[in-house]
């Protein structure tokens, strides 16, 4: 069985909240006991609507904010008790590939200096030529010509940004990269690409990846295993296999039956999921989906559901057996 690379545990991002009515001991929970391990070569994907708390897990695992809880270990070493130069060499194992690729790139910098500033934070080069020569290869297997290096951002289309985003992200061949909503902001007809690249890059490198989607389709196509997220909390996680050919959460199959499938017969789908995701400032009681749940029973309301199950499949739902039958 191939290393566990990441392991984050009991993870929460608390933010405390005050305004009338709410007193000084209100909490929005944006990220409350999320828990997974990601082995080497291995992809996770976190899914949910917006607000549902993906985001925060990623940058809470990543610390560009700090968690409020929890404990991550990132090969073998406690990455929140780290600090000044040995956080910095440790951030070199993980990296971020970010949803925008307009906005992540400094329009000021060449693709060079873009994709060689990880080896210059790392001092990861003993000369200039060993760092052309990284630059150049890591353009090479993202599928950008070396011809441009001298050229900036705004020369490239969107899926040529994006590229030179995952050159820079894996020019120091990291352990794990988290790919937050990476091909969200591409026309449709690119998104294919950079989904296969990073599949290609997975196999090449053995790089790990979180992969955040509010798209379960893509999510399907990338992932091992998947871990679906509502309101701050896990409510389901498994094996892709397992939670995609027999999900049990009501909201997993609302999110499911939401993808279009405009080739099948029942066309566009009409909104499965009644009503908004309600505010984190003020959740639900008892299990936080049962205000748009169709299940919903007297216990929903006042008891939270555990999340349990096997290994390879958990559920957070009081009703989770008789739903699956
Ligand atoms: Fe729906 Fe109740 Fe299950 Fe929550 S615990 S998902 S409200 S059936």
């Amino acid at each position: 069985m191939r290393d566990v690379v990441l392991k984050v545990e009991h993870l929460k991002k608390y933010y405390p909240l005050r305004h009338a009515g709410k007193g000084e001991n209100a909490l929005v929970k944006a990220c409350d006991d999320v828990s997974f391990e990601l082995r080497s070569g291995e992809v996770l994907g976190i899914v949910g609507e917006s607000g549902c708390g993906k985001t925060t897990t990623m940058q809470s695992v990543i610390r560009l904010i700090e968690p409020t809880s929890g404990k991550i270990t990132l090969c073998g070493q406690d990455f929140r008790s780290l600090k000044g130069k040995d956080l910095k060499e440790a951030r070199t194992r993980m990296k971020l590939i970010f949803q925008d690729p307009y906005s992540s790139l400094n329009p000021r910098m060449t693709v060079r200096e873009i994709i060689a500033e990880p080896l210059d934070i790392a001092h990861g080069c003993s000369s200039r030529k060993e760092r052309e020569e990284l630059v150049l290869q890591a353009m090479r297997q993202v599928g950008l010509d070396p011809a441009f290096a001298n050229r900036y951002p705004h020369e490239f289309s969107g899926g040529q940004r994006q590229r030179i985003g995952i050159a820079r992200a894996i020019i120091l061949h990291p352990a794990v990269a988290i790919c937050d909503e990476p091909v969200s902001a591409l026309d449709v007809s690119i998104q294919a690409k950079i989904i296969n690249l990073l599949k290609r890059l997975q196999k090449e490198l053995g790089t790990a990846y979180i992969f955040i989607s509010h798209d379960l389709g893509v999510v399907r196509h990338i992932a091992d295993t998947v871990l679906v997220m509502y309101l701050g909390r896990v409510v389901e996680q498994g094996s892709c296999e397992a939670v995609f050919k027999n999900p049990l959460h009501p909201y997993t199959k609302a999110l499911l039956a939401s993808i279009p499938r405009i080739d099948s017969e029942r066309g566009v789908p009409e909104a499965v999921l009644a009503g908004d995701v309600p505010s984190p400032a003020n959740p639900p009681s008892g299990c936080l989906f049962h205000t748009r749940c169709p299940y919903s029973q007297s216990r929903c309301e006042t008891e939270s559901p555990l999340l349990r199950g096997t290994r390879d499949h958990q559920c957070a739902c009081h009703f989770a057996e008789t739903l699956a039958q």
